[in-house]
């Protein structure tokens, strides 16, 4: 972007590097997460169209997590949690705790509904990741899925420890599934510790510290900013400030633009409207498997129409 040193909301670091100050969600009654996909300045890294990090909350006077049945169309949702445990259930039978560790990917496809709630015994503390990938037009219509990773790989390398959540790094592979090009790796560095990460040189990534505080890239970061890396970087460099654990998201540039509206990915207006009417009606997506909640109604459709937006949000038509 040249000439532009600043943007709202956004620092300018240099021309492939981009930090992006995450803002407060409520998400249902009782949590607020920090959202840091999508923005103004960058919807996307890749695939990677949400990210929301929770916590760490102490969970023992607010009931944490609790979001009654909703639907999902066009993207997979990918949970990692440091802290805590969340019951999922889904529209397609499973009921499946997720700790520390695990990695629950939910992928909606044509439509599904799942529910979320902290355990009867729950834990103290919340902290976690729930991230959404779109799906690309040749698989967002396919049937739902869902799959929960109990024991994925850890690369260890010097300091370094790496859990390969989705894709591959340093030719360490992750069984979970996806549909682009993409990665998703949790990086753990002691106090003073530095590494080094290879990178895919045609993907795009982005960084966000989970805890602690780390350098990466040069760029002083803590928890609620995202670094957004560009492409044609062929490693990361980082060296952690205190005990850091990061998160490092990459992807193919993802170029189908997105309508995304409430839970919903979609190509346009009357997909959105059409997912809500059916969520409304009960068609499509499936009553979740017990659980006697009430589903969370949809929000009524904005009365301008929505509209296609590009990776770098831009916005189409
Ligand atoms: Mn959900």
């Amino acid at each position: 972007m040249p000439g532009e040193t600043r943007q709202a909301g956004a620092e300018i670091v240099e021309p492939t590097s981009m930090l992006l100050i995450g803002h407060d969600v409520p998400i249902g009654r009782y949590t607020t997460v920090r959202r840091l996909l999508p923005q103004r300045q960058r919807r996307m890294v890749g695939a990677w169209c949400f990210v929301d990090h929770f916590g760490p909350d102490e969970a023992t006077t607010e009931r944490g997590m609790w979001i009654p049945p909703h639907p999902h169309t066009g993207l997979q949702t990918v949970t990692w949690l440091l802290d805590g445990e969340v019951v999922h259930r889904d529209s397609l039978g499973n009921t499946q705790p997720i700790r520390p560790g695990q990695l629950n990917v939910m992928t909606a496809g044509h439509g599904i509904a799942h529910s979320e709630y902290p355990p009867a015994d729950r834990p103290r503390l919340m902290h976690g990741l729930q991230l959404w990938v779109a799906m690309p037009d040749s698989a967002r219509h396919d049937p739902p899925a869902f799959a929960h990773h109990e024991d994925l790989p850890v690369l260890r390398d010097g300091d370094l420890t790496v859990d390969v959540l989705v894709g591959e790094l340093a030719g360490v592979r992750s069984p979970a599934r996806a549909y682009t090009p993409l990665l998703g790796a949790q990086l753990g560095l002691p106090a003073g510790a530095t590494a080094r990460v290879p990178l895919e040189r045609t993907f795009e990534h982005g960084v966000l510290v989970i805890s602690g505080g780390a350098e990466v890239a040069g760029v002083e970061l803590t928890p609620g900013s995202l670094l957004y890396l560009g492409t044609g970087r062929p490693e990361l460099t980082m060296r952690a400030g205190t005990d850091a654990k990061l998160l490092l998201l990459g992807g193919a540039p993802f170029d189908e633009p997105l309508v995304m509206w409430w839970n919903f990915v979609a190509r346009s207006h009357e997909e959105i409207a059409e997912a809500r009417e059916d969520w409304m009606a009960g068609r499509r997506f499936g009553p979740v498997v017990d659980d006697d909640a009430a589903p969370l109604p949809a929000p009524p459709m904005p009365t301008t129409r929505l509209k296609a937006r590009e990776r770098d949000g831009h916005i189409l038509g």
